[in-house]
């Protein structure tokens, strides 16, 4: 008898995955089948309907411009669906393409512009093709009381402006803007973020934060600190590398 159930329900995993963020997906279903919890992801393409507010977690990865202009218009089809599952607490975790179109807009380098759902005000514009911002990101966060040092990697043109509340504090990496202090995005049951690598295998923690928000869906009690002690020795050596070496340049 399994403990509990996540159930996660991953979105355009066909199309937006850039960079490793299957692994996301990976590592969710590891850390929970270590806690005997048992973890059923459910894939939604396009043209599929699923009715998301069923599920605990929404997992939406990244995408070049190419595959974003693929999704965006069945995204937009799913607005009062996903609208449902916001409302309902299922835990919305986006990677940077994802995380931009549930912005108001994204607007390429070719000035092609992407209406996002718009459920947060912030918007995402992206300069000269050859201005991106690439490489490795070290952020500090702050999340329900709990701090964490986050790694990961980032490549993106898009600029994402008039973020109201974010991820966490840029310590080195650029983030949303070239110049500005801040990386992603987190309200809620919403986290959405520039950060592919992928994110969670060598951030333990925010797995673990992810899975207790999805839990915590249908167990209104349950603590982030309920979640079983994993050993992470490898995880966070892992982490302690890229850390090491952003640090030191
Ligand atoms: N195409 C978007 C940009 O370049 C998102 C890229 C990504 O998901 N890495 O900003």
């Amino acid at each position: 008898m399994r403990n509990k159930t996540l159930k996660i329900c991953w979105l355009y995993h066909d199309i937006m995955d850039l960079y490793g963020d299957k692994g996301n997906i990976m590592t969710l279903q590891y850390r929970c089948e270590q806690r005997n919890i048992e973890c059923e992801v459910q894939t939604c393409s396009l043209g599929e309907k699923i009715d998301i507010s069923t599920y605990d977690i929404l997992f939406l990865g990244g995408g070049a411009d190419k595959e974003q202009a693929l999704i965006v218009e069945d995204l937009r089809s799913l607005k009062e669906n996903i609208k449902k599952a916001l409302d309902s607490q299922t835990f919305v975790f986006l990677i940077c393409g994802g995380y931009q179109l549930f912005g108001r807009y994204y607007m390429t380098s070719d000035q092609y512009k992407m209406e996002g759902l718009g459920f947060f005000d912030y918007y995402t514009e992206a300069g000269d093709k050859k201005d991106r911002c690439i490489g490795n990101v070290l952020i500090s966060c702050e999340l329900e009381g709990h701090h964490f040092e986050v790694v990961g990697f980032e490549n993106h043109g898009g600029q994402t402006f008039n973020v109201d509340s974010p991820f966490g504090k840029i310590i080195k990496g650029y983030g949303n803007y070239r110049t500005g202090e801040f990386e992603g995005f987190y309200k809620d049951n919403v986290l959405g973020t520039y950060l592919h690598g992928p994110l969670l295998p060598k951030n333990p923690e925010i797995a673990d934060f992810i899975i207790y928000k999805g839990l915590k869906k249908r167990n209104p009690n349950f603590k982030y600190t309920d979640l079983e002690p994993l050993d992470d020795y490898f995880e966070l050596q892992a982490k302690g590398v890229i850390k090491k070496r952003l640090l030191d340049k």
